[in-house]
């Protein structure tokens, strides 16, 4: 059964801008963007960005455990599986971590 959403709104691929809360970025383009650099709004042209600490709280636990499977696995398939399903992971929970004005 599809979901339906309320009359008058439409699916939104786009995030939304902490300036004027528009149409932001694609998920694809939050995929590879981070909190070292600064991607403009395609609505008001302004720079957004991730917070660090939310960049950190996701990349840390992936890398520890990635270090520590590589440590009892190294050169093994598991090391590659586990690598791929932390890549996933780490891009589904980059969409969900809130995007910031950018300072610059
Ligand atoms: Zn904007």
């Amino acid at each position: 059964m599809a979901r339906r959403l309320p009359a008058g709104r439409k699916l939104n691929m786009f995030h939304r801008c902490p300036h004027c809360d528009g149409d932001c970025m694609s998920s694809l383009q939050k995929m590879f963007t981070g909190p070292a650099g600064s991607v403009s709004c395609r609505s008001c042209g302004k720079g957004v960005s991730l917070r660090w600490s939310h960049y950190l709280a996701v990349i840390l636990p992936a890398a520890i455990i990635l270090f520590g499977v590589n440590r009892f696995y190294p050169d093994s398939l598991v090391l590659v599986l586990v690598g791929s399903v932390l890549a996933v992971l780490v891009c589904i929970a980059q969409l969900l971590l809130p995007l910031v004005k950018d300072r610059i």
